[in-house]
């Protein structure tokens, strides 16, 4: 209610130009203006409002604000009403006003009151600004954004299937030379002195890090694009248990380290068994490489309700409990020194969270700190 005297009271200045200057104003202010009384009926209205709801003055003046409302803005004109009558004003409201052909057009809203020479309300003075350049130039820019998005998913994806041929393209000649190089190395074409196969071991095994790492980005890339395939059968658990074990054999005989198994129950699942033994294949190589040399590695096979359980259990590092989650992230090592010396990409858990949650089933790492060892915990559901 303050301000009273500026509103409309023009006969109370001293400036005889005043009245003039205000009702110019008012008519000729590119703005859309209407003076409504307290019943929210129009008593004026300048020519930009007029001109812009396509009625002439006659057939506005008499009609209620309502009427000039489009049907879905009528709630909130409704709103605003309660609030100029409760307030006093009503503060940038959007809203849309229908013109006398139907088109509609977004307005914000600013109304304020209107007060005779003796300060007695009588209306409100409403300003709507039109919208429809700014929403116009809103939408022009959503529609840039959403193109641009376009193009740069459309890149994302291409960058991504390049790196999926790359990476193929990669591994596609590791495998024969990792396949000949065991051959060579297990003398099957004949013997070979110590001195080069010592230096055969290690060619072997650099290019057996190097064929599990391009495997790794390779799988990593397909699981983002949806693309890893499942063959999913019955399998029997303890089978595929055991045949992981028994590949890793040698590697786990150079590190002279031991796989304590116990195996529980004799249980089946509807899986991927190539799929879930390099589950485990991943997790108990991780177990060796943070562990001694000579160190035990327990893996357990039991039932837990409808799963089948299967733990990983290593003495080795440890994992801080901050972390015991991240380590499922893409890329993630907990300490990249260390893992750098040893080998790995921080790709291998998150290929396996990806490969059993695949199964509908859950994996999750527990560890009692640093120094004190790691377990890998794996349900997958039973058939
Ligand atoms: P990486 O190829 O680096 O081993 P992973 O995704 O398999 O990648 O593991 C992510 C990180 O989790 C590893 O870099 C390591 O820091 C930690 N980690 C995994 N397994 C173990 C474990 N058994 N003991 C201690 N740390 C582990």
């Amino acid at each position: 209610m303050d301000n009273q005297e500026s509103e409309t009271n023009f006969e109370t200045t001293d400036n005889p130009h005043l009245a003039e200057i205000y009702k110019n104003l008012y008519e000729q202010s590119p703005g859309l203006y209407r003076t409504v009384d307290e019943d929210g009926i129009i008593i004026a209205c300048n020519n930009a409002y007029a001109k812009n709801l396509g009625y002439s003055k006659k057939e506005i003046i008499g009609s209620t604000v309502f009427a000039h409302t489009a049907e879905k803005s009528l709630s909130t004109m409704n709103e605003c009403f309660e609030t100029w009558k409760n307030k006093g004003t009503v503060s940038d409201v959007e809203l849309f006003l229908q013109r006398k052909d139907g088109s509609i057009f977004p307005v914000l809203l600013n109304a304020m009151n209107m007060y005779d020479k003796n300060g007695k309300l009588i209306g409100s003075n409403t300003v709507l600004r039109d919208m429809t350049k700014f929403y116009e130039a809103i939408q022009l820019k959503d529609n840039i954004i959403t193109k641009q998005l376009e193009t740069l998913q459309e890149i994302d994806l291409q960058k991504d299937e390049f790196f999926s041929m790359i990476s193929h393209e990669l591994k596609t000649p590791l495998v024969p030379i990792n396949g000949y190089l065991d051959l060579i190395v297990a003398e099957k074409y004949g013997a070979i002195n110590e001195n080069i196969k010592s230096k055969l071991e290690i060619v072997r095994s650099n290019s057996s890090i190097l064929l599990n790492m391009i495997s790794d980005l390779l799988d990593a890339q397909k699981m983002e694009l949806g693309k890893l395939k499942f063959d999913k059968e019955i399998h029997n658990l303890h089978e595929i248990v055991n045949e992981t074990i028994s590949n890793l054999h040698p590697a786990l005989e150079r590190k002279g380290i031991s796989i304590i198994p116990d195996l529980q129950v004799n249980v089946s699942c509807y899986c991927d068994k190539m799929r879930i033994s390099q589950v485990l294949t991943n997790t108990i190589t991780n177990a060796m490489k943070y562990s001694e040399n000579g160190d035990k590695i327990h893996i357990t096979l039991s039932k837990n309700g409808s799963y089948a359980k299967i733990v990983i259990k290593d003495h080795g590092i440890g994992i801080d409990s901050k972390k015991l989650d991240k380590i499922f992230v893409k890329f993630y090592q907990v300490d990249n020194t260390f893992t750098r010396e040893i080998g790995g990409t921080g790709l291998g858990l998150a290929i396996c969270r990806g490969i059993v949650e695949n199964h509908n089933g859950k994996i999750w790492a527990e560890s009692d700190g640093r120094g004190k060892g790691a377990e890998i915990h794996v349900l997958l559901p039973l058939e």
